[in-house]
């Protein structure tokens, strides 16, 4: 793949196409509106199959098939243009396998439905596709290594029922291989790892992983990413590698809503993980299950699952001497309360950390806040009105002491905030609560529970404060401390900007983690 300069609106690529500057203008709006940072759509399109990459120039009949070629695949209305929507659909996390015959896989897939016969489907471009497969029925597998802030026991469980939602619907049936070799290899890598520069992981975001056709086995995993297995920010592991086993059988990208082949990440829902097309495209390789019917898991009954794995450990003596669970991974939400007393939160559990007490926990979050869900992702205790504040999703909860107050969860987009916060507090210069997504903070008055006028407004009017942090609170002195994973910043509300940074577990004492050892991933 040649080298290709960054792309920079107005400047003469060779290009003359009429699509550019409408480009510019979009790709402003859209850096300005705070959205993830939008790829250059060329580079994006040759990246993903859509165009050759052969060096020449593109001319503008070429980006226009492309691109209705990528809106096809990724439901959007068909216009051959680079819309708003089709900019945006380009900047969500994804998987990083072409996209370059799923068109022809799939037309091939439905046709014999149709049919009821096969034949070899011919690509307009280059050559005749056929998938690949593998010619036995029994294979193994092998984790190679682990991702960060996960425990390989909850890894191993989450890995293992990836592979039953496809052994549950086909002939095939899989062994984990602990050592020796392996038909299927899951390894996380960080940016380049010799499979070639296209292939090279990107940070968080954008490509996820990516994984080989049969029979090379691999399926690769961005290091980088903060996986996840319950709720908590970042990317499900589970349906990631659910999606990527799918290409190590022969599965190629689903245009179909829902379908787990579908090459845009999605979040385990309350929806049955396999489509119907990707359980047609798994038995047209190799066949149905030897029991009587095939079984479909709900991803409500894998949430449960994960769920349950997580508390057990939680409560299984996980901790290292005198040390709590939360220090060396990521929580949801930190706050502190009128006593000074802090509170951080994870999952479905939460502890305390006092001068006096020192860290009490894990303690059942629902228990002390009853009807309020697990993995929260933002907690603030507002000492103007002596209130709890909880963000999940799309709503907010309002608690007096553990009452929830009457009218309450109420929806975030009614309060003028944004769904998903990345965390909140309240902030004393200001005299309200203040909720930071992204590139943007929001100002939320507590009296009128409206959105202060002239709000969101950039975050970079808080200097140094970086952007995705996963909790936030103001300590006595009035210095307020954000984290992000094993990170923090502490802002100084006179000097406006921030004044210090360093590893919380190790430097912060009041977080309760101050004497523990370092160097350890577990959680
Ligand atoms: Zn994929
Ligand atoms: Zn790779």
């Amino acid at each position: 793949m040649s080298h290709r300069p960054p792309y920079r609106c107005g400047a003469a690529r060779g290009v003359t196409a009429a699509w550019i500057p409408a480009v510019c203008t979009l790709l402003t709006a859209l850096t300005a509106g705070g959205s993830p940072l939008v790829p250059d759509p060329e580079v994006f399109l040759e990246k993903y199959g859509y165009l050759h990459q052969d060096n020449h120039i593109h001319d503008a009949a070429e980006m226009q098939s492309a691109i209705s070629d990528f809106q096809w695949l990724s439901r959007l209305p068909i216009t051959g243009e680079l819309d708003s929507a089709t900019l945006r659909q380009m900047a969500e996390p994804r998987c990083g396998v072409s996209d370059e015959v799923s068109q022809q896989i799939w037309a091939h897939r439905v046709n014999s439905i149709l049919t009821g016969k096969g034949s070899a489907v011919r690509h307009r471009r280059r050559r005749s596709v056929k998938a690949e497969k593998w010619y036995k029925r029994h294979l193994t597998y092998q984790i190679v290594n682990w991702p960060r802030h996960l425990s390989v026991s909850s890894v191993r469980l989450a890995v293992q029922a990836a592979f039953q939602l496809w052994s549950n619907v086909s002939g095939l049936v899989f062994q984990e291989a602990l050592e020796g070799p392996a038909d299927i290899r899951l390894a996380f890598y960080d940016g380049d790892h010799n499979d070639g520069s296209s292939n090279a992981f990107d940070g968080p975001g954008g490509t996820l992983a990516h994984a080989f056709l049969p029979r090379r086995g691999e399926a690769h995993f961005d290091i980088a990413e903060r996986w996840t297995l319950n709720g908590h920010k970042g990317h499900n592991l589970f349906i990631v590698t659910a999606h990527e086993i799918g290409h190590t059988l022969g599965l190629e990208h689903s245009p179909v809503r829902h379908a787990l082949m579908s090459p845009y990440y999605r979040k385990l829902g309350r929806s049955l993980v396999l489509s119907w097309d990707d359980i047609i495209a798994v038995q047209q390789l190799y066949g149905k299950p030897s029991g009587d019917r095939p079984v479909r898991l709900p991803g409500q009954v894998l949430h449960a699952t994960l769920h349950e794995w997580e508390s057990t450990e939680l409560h299984s003596g996980h901790q290292t001497a005198g040390q709590p669970l939360y220090c060396q991974g990521v929580f949801d939400a930190i706050t502190m309360d009128h006593n000074k007393t802090v509170l951080v939160f994870r999952g479905s559990v939460y502890w305390t950390v006092s001068a006096e007490n020192g860290v009490k926990g894990p303690l059942p979050l629902r228990q002390r806040w009853s009807d309020l869900p697990p993995a929260i992702e933002a907690a603030a205790f507002s000492p103007l009105d002596s209130k709890w504040y909880f963000f999940k999703g799309k709503r907010m909860w309002r608690y007096t002491g553990s009452v929830l107050d009457p009218s309450f969860p109420r929806k975030s987009s009614e309060l003028g905030l944004p769904h998903h916060p990345d965390c909140a507090f309240f902030y004393a210069p200001l005299g309200h609560m203040v909720v930071f997504k992204g590139s943007r903070y929001s100002v939320l008055n507590l009296q009128t529970l409206h959105q202060e006028p002239y709000y969101p407004r950039r975050l970079t009017d808080w200097t140094g404060v970086p952007q995705g942090t996963n909790g936030a609170l103001t300590r006595p002195d009035g210095r307020l401390y954000l984290f992000r994973e094993q990170r923090f910043w502490r802002f100084d509300p006179i000097k406006v900007r921030v004044t210090r940074e360093g590893q919380w577990a190790k430097d912060l004492s009041w977080t309760g983690c101050s004497n523990a050892p370092q160097g350890n991933n577990i959680l």
